[in-house]
């Protein structure tokens, strides 16, 4: 059988590792550079804690020492009806199909009024700008997201590094960060416990939590929030609201969201088509774990149907490390609809469990089964 995975990140480089576990067959992973980095840790090169270099491993070499076939190619286009992919480096065939192409985050910011007076904290060069400005800046610091973007925890984040960093320096601007949810940050966690002392925290920290408000355009020094407030700023920090890339929603693969619609747990999108990580469309953020978690769950199904194997399901949730400058701290809402785990909490040291955990995934190429999830019990009556 030959497996066919779109994308080096998180998921796709997740579903390789585990199909090569448990099958012989044929896997090709293609991706536009062989150079993968380990973004969630991004945020520590804003004050040299962690290097560029520290970041990145060569997935082609991590692939072929396993005897998966690593193509360095751009997806151009997906031809569900024929089985192929389109490539600048040829067509390809597939009996399965893992789409792992990340969120589109770069064509959603363009898409921001003004995005070019702003800079996005997810690319590599959007946080090397960010810290360039964030060590010359003698003004104020904006941090936030566009309506409906689904991943805020890197822009809480950015505010505490910024506030840090400001602070280092004697600097006397203000950090402004704006949530989309009207009671702040980790606003969406049902526990009003949990916002309650998120939110005091980032007060104490002298941010200016700015709740329920969304960025709709961003001018010279100003940004237009939701609700009409102009916020004025010399740094603009900025998520965009997400979708999935235009090449999968070109081949009608994206749902009314933008995103494509999966069953849940097992992200299946049809027979031979499962759709991974930020491109999916589900109810949590997307990060890296819930990435790595689909194509866990997404392996499993294929495993099931291919060799009769049952292995454990995942349920999503929410576990967001704050990096924060000489602070940090921990955020975890996992539920499997039995149990709930909730933690909230400050402190260095989970910076450190972090820096360490980073440094497994880019040594292991991101092969790191271990995404402290809880189980999900499936019925197999029904196609998971
Ligand atoms: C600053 C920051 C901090 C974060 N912190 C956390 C955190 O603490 N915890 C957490 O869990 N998550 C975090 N996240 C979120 C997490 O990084 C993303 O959710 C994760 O990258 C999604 O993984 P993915 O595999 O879906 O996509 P990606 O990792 O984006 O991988 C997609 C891959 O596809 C390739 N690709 C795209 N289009 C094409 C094409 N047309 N042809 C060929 N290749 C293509 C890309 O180059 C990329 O290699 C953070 C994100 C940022 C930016």
């Amino acid at each position: 059988m030959k497996f066919l995975i779109l994308g080096a990140g998180y998921a796709g480089l997740t579903v390789a590792h585990k199909l090569r576990r448990y099958l012989n067959d044929e896997i090709t992973v293609i991706s536009e550079s062989r150079v993968v980095r380990e973004n969630t840790i991004f945020p520590l090169l804003l004050t040299d804690e962690v290097k560029v270099e520290e970041t990145e491993f060569d997935a082609k070499v991590a692939m072929e020492r396993k005897g998966v076939n690593f193509v360095e190619g751009r997806v151009t286009q997906i031809l569900p009806e024929s089985r192929e992919a389109k490539t600048d480096k040829g067509t390809f065939d597939y009996d399965y199909l893992f789409l792992a192409l990340g969120g589109g985050y770069e064509e959603n910011f363009r898409r921001i009024p003004g995005h070019e007076n702003a800079v996005m904290h997810h690319t590599l060069d959007g946080f090397l700008k960010l810290k360039e400005m964030l060590w010359n800046t003698e003004g104020n610091v904006f941090v936030g997201n566009a309506p409906g973007s689904p991943i805020e925890g890197p822009s809480y984040q950015v505010a505490l590094i910024a506030e840090y960093i400001l602070r280092r320096r004697g600097v006397k601007g203000k950090v402004y960060l704006a949530t989309q949810s009207p009671k702040g940050v980790f606003g969406p966690i049902p526990l009003d416990w949990v916002h309650e002392k998120a939110n005091s925290y980032f007060e104490r920290r002298g941010i200016s939590v700015l709740k329920g408000k969304a960025v709709k355009e961003i001018k010279r020094g100003k940004v237009v929030l939701s609700d009409g407030q102009e916020v004025e700023a010399d740094v603009i920090s900025v998520l965009p609201s997400l979708s999935a890339p235009k090449v999968v929603r070109d081949a009608g693969l994206a749902g009314n969201s933008g995103f494509v619609e999966v069953k849940l747990p097992s992200f299946r999108k049809d027979d031979r088509i499962f759709a991974l990580g930020d491109l999916a469309q589900t109810p949590f953020p997307r990060t890296a774990r819930a990435a790595m978690i689909s194509a866990e769950n997404a392996v499993s199904s294929v495993l099931r149907e291919v060799k009769g194997l049952e292995l454990p399901m995942y349920s999503l949730g929410v576990l967001c490390v704050m990096e924060g400058g000489d602070d940090g701290g921990i955020l975890r809402f996992d539920t499997n609809g039995k149990e709930v785990k909730t933690t909230l909490a400050f402190g260095k040291s989970y910076v450190t469990i972090k820096k360490l955990y980073s440094k497994l995934l880019v040594k292991r190429a991101f092969d790191v089964p271990y995404h402290g999830a809880l189980t999900v019990e499936i019925r197999y009556n029904f196609s998971p």
